[in-house]
């Protein structure tokens, strides 16, 4: 019994048999607490109405009209006075009655043996064919005293009532089991539609989804399985693509590396030809340890699924510390940089939000012109606290403001410019956002780029 379809075959049919059981055992106790002492009293009056049509009625054979009752569905005992007794209709299985009993009744009372005797089930109440479980009542015939003890016959009621209650037993438990199966079937195949789904999704097999439309529990199932294997071929997408980045993106500079090292190699090379093939070759070496680097740290905050690291931060002290670092490069560009920073304690990733800052410094740093401008804000607000770089660059055109965010997206004019990896902006978008924050770009009325990190104080 493994499989959950016959699990459910198995309960639903326990069930089944339970209710029955449960039914029958109402229906006797309803048969013990009420049918019984009706069932006397009908018999009673029946075999009273017998004993006064044998005294009302001349010239009766007794013998005659016993038996005609025996035919219509009784079976009668009856007993005169000198204890001789004669049995009509089919045998009873028991013919002893209590002691005194035959006395007692022609003595002129009324024998409840149909209420009185203490049957445990209903079979043995209602279908006990015992002249025990009978009614007893005195008439008088051809001036002799009689008893008459009657009950239906068993197999009168076998055939009227028994039978209909067996077929109605019987198709209960059919019609319940066929429904039963019926049911299962219906909610199991949608089960093992989506089972075989999710193995053929194993084998990324993602266009072949059942289509299960349902307003269930089962379509939500379904419904969720089909949003997951969206994602999930989503994110089988951009790794794929991701892949392909990296690999041209370290392509290219061990091409470089290498071409140049075999133009080294050539004898008779002039001095400064040779400088420059090495001086090649030292960036695209820098470029690849950046990218390296750049990966490991998205690599690193991809793992992350918690919050980062919490800690308070001195934000404007960081970022003066950062300027700093980056000082001897806007001095050999002859870049000015002014700074107008609100003091500002904010709980976050001390590490990571460096880097935000170092790749926003960098950018502006590689795109602002010799000599032009650097801007760099912090506003200290109740809800936020609010960090803008503006530089005097080429700025960025607005249909790639978002674009530049995405990992190896580098604008065009920027490809030819040196030791860019593409990595950086997303950097810093996802370290933001990992603070539950936003970065945007955005351009100054000067035409240069302006980079906005907005974050939450909660
Ligand atoms: P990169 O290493 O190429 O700078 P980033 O992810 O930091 O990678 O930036 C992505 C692209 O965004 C860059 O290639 C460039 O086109 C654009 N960009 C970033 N910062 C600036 C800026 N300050 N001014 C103009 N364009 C920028």
């Amino acid at each position: 019994m493994k499989s959950l379809y016959s699990k459910f075959v198995l309960s639903s049919v326990l069930v089944l048999a339970a209710g029955i059981l449960l039914s029958y055992l109402l229906v006797n106790t309803v048969y013990h607490r009420d049918m019984k002492v009706e069932n006397d009293e009908k018999h009673v009056r029946i075999a009273g109405e017998m004993a006064s049509f044998i005294e009302k009625t001349d010239g009766l054979d007794l013998d005659l009209y016993l038996k005609t009752q025996a035919e219509a569905g009784y079976i009668l005992y009856a007993s005169d006075q000198e204890g001789g007794g004669t049995f009509y209709g089919g045998p009873f299985k028991e013919n002893s009655l209590p002691q005194g009993t035959v006395r007692s009744v022609l003595d002129g009372h009324v024998y409840h043996g149909m209420r009185d005797l203490p049957a445990e089930t209903f079979f043995s109440g209602y279908f006990a064919n015992d002249v025990a479980n009978t009614v007893g009542v005195p008439f008088t015939y051809g001036g002799r005293q009689y008893a008459l003890f009657i009950r239906p016959d068993i197999g009168l009621l076998f055939s009227e009532l028994h039978w209909l209650t067996a077929i109605m037993f019987v198709s209960i438990a059919l019609i319940g089991f066929i429904a039963v199966l019926y049911t299962a079937k219906k909610l199991i195949d949608p089960l093992t539609e989506l089972t075989e789904a999710t193995r053929r999704v194993a084998q990324e097999r993602f266009t072949e989804l059942p289509d299960i439309r349902r307003n269930d529990e089962i379509g939500q199932l379904s419904d969720s399985f089909r949003r997951m294997v969206r994602k999930l071929e989503e994110n089988d997408r951009s790794r794929k693509a991701f892949i392909s980045d990296v690999s041209h993106d370290f392509q290219s500079p061990l091409l470089n590396i290498k071409g140049y090292a075999e133009l080294l190699g050539k004898p008779d090379l002039p001095d400064s030809i040779r400088e420059e093939y090495s001086g090649i070759i030292r960036d695209e070496a820098v470029r690849l340890s950046d990218l390296a680097r750049q990966l490991l740290l998205l690599t690193s905050i991809d793992q992350i699924t918690e919050p980062p690291e919490i800690g308070t931060v001195d934000l404007a002290g960081q970022l003066r510390e950062v300027i700093r670092k980056y000082r001897w490069a806007f001095e050999s560009k002859g870049i000015y940089v002014s700074m107008e920073l609100d003091e500002a304690v904010y709980r976050g990733d001390r590490e990571l939000l460096e880097k935000v800052w170092e790749n926003l410094l960098s950018n502006a740093v590689k795109y602002t012109p010799d000599g032009g401008e650097v801007d760099i804000r912090l506003e200290a607000g109740p809800e936020a606290v609010i960090i803008t770089v503006e530089d005097d660059g080429p700025g960025i055109a607005p249909d790639e403001r978002e674009r530049i965010f995405d990992r190896f997206y580098r604008a065009d004019e920027a490809r030819s410019r040196e030791g860019g990896t593409g990595l950086g902006l997303s950097i810093v978008r996802e370290v933001v956002e990992l603070h539950g924050g936003t970065a945007a770009a955005g351009s100054r009325p000067s035409g240069g780029a302006a980079f906005t990190i907005t974050l939450p104080r909660s």
